[in-house]
């Protein structure tokens, strides 16, 4: 069935436009208008269905368009289905815009996952409440008994560290602080999100004196001040819902959480904050921070040692020797 339907024309020279009638014709359209007449190739039109008040509209070369009168178009125009594919094909073929499209997409992913998501998990951190994955700090704490033994050391031992923290660096929320027997995990301590500080058995044995202890009761301090298991939580959620969001993946992000906390793999800068309020608890004590970096050093030549080995206090805190040098120019300038 064939007809013909009443538009509204423009030739693409003049701005105006003007009633014309469009026919179908063998492998296009034609336009028949006062004055004159155009032919237009099947392949160079594109439809645009209309839309609520949009009526619909047929793009063509060279600025030409026809527009519609009302949403009725003649099915013998036989253009509703060639339309919106022709455009995509039409963008797909330009490789230009493939490729700036491909750097953009590039760019803001990486944006967010090297700025936008540390930014928003500093800002979110600092203003949830502090026991915020109070439970997931639980189930990590849970792993972290299972990979570990009951500690050997004596109820006295225990208590005078206890004491130690609590009387010299009178935390506001002092933390619970949890001995055991580190075993594969070697000398080691970590700061969990339920405001527990983990100490091993390895990690009081290879302190020389209880200024050393006292230094890294100091830096793990810092991470919870900071809140930076909270933040690394965040980030780990973020970076989830990045992924989601660039592969459709979503399996096991909320299973993996607590694994990620019982990692407790802090970044560098976490690191060298944490140093640096260490660095700051042992000054405003009157205790040399030599203390803190002797330790280690100690725990750096320990690690070399056992080379291999799986964990250690190195494995979750990775150092390099910025964080020793940041220590040493702590101390230059407070002299
Ligand atoms: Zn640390």
């Amino acid at each position: 069935m064939s007809g013909k339907i009443t538009v509204r024309y423009y030739d693409g020279r003049l701005n105006t436009a003007r009633m014309a009638e469009l026919y179908a014709v063998s492998d296009g359209i034609r336009v028949v208008f006062d004055g004159g007449a155009a032919e237009y190739a099947r392949k160079d039109l594109a439809y645009m269905a209309g839309v609520g008040g949009v009526l619909p509209a047929i793009d063509l070369p060279d600025d030409a368009r026809i527009e519609f009168l009302s949403h009725d178009v003649p099915d013998w125009l036989r253009l509703k289905n060639q339309t919106m594919l022709k455009q995509v094909n039409r963008f797909e073929k330009s490789w230009k815009w493939v490729a700036v499209g491909l750097v953009v997409v590039v760019a803001v992913v990486f944006g967010v996952y090297r700025w936008g998501i540390p930014a928003a998990s500093y800002h979110l951190a600092h203003r949830l409440p502090a026991d915020t994955l109070h439970s997931l700090g639980g189930q990590a704490e849970e792993m972290i008994t299972k990979i570990t033994e009951p500690s050997k050391l004596s109820a006295k031992r225990r208590q005078q560290i206890t004491d130690l923290y609590r009387q010299q660096l009178k935390p506001e929320t002092p933390a619970k602080l949890l001995f055991r027997k580190g075993g594969d995990m070697g000398a080691n301590a970590f700061a969990i999100p339920n405001n527990t500080i983990v100490l091993t058995d390895e990690l009081v044995a290879l302190a020389e004196n209880d200024h050393e202890i006292l230094g890294v009761l100091a830096h793990e301090q810092g991470h919870l001040v900071h809140r930076h298991s909270l933040q690394q939580a965040l980030r780990g959620i973020g970076i989830g819902v990045l992924m989601i969001a660039v592969t459709g993946d979503s399996s096991d992000l909320l299973t993996t959480l607590p694994v990620l906390l019982a990692g407790a793999q802090y970044s560098q800068a976490f690191e060298m904050e944490a140093d640096r309020y260490a660095v700051g608890e042992l000054q405003r004590l009157n205790l040399p921070p030599q203390h803190f970096s002797a330790f280690l050093e100690r725990l750096q030549a320990q690690s070399d040692h056992e080379e291999g080995g799986i964990g250690g206090w190195l494995s979750t805190h990775p150092m390099t020797a910025e964080r020793v040098k940041q220590v040493e120019d702590l101390q230059k300038t407070a002299r």
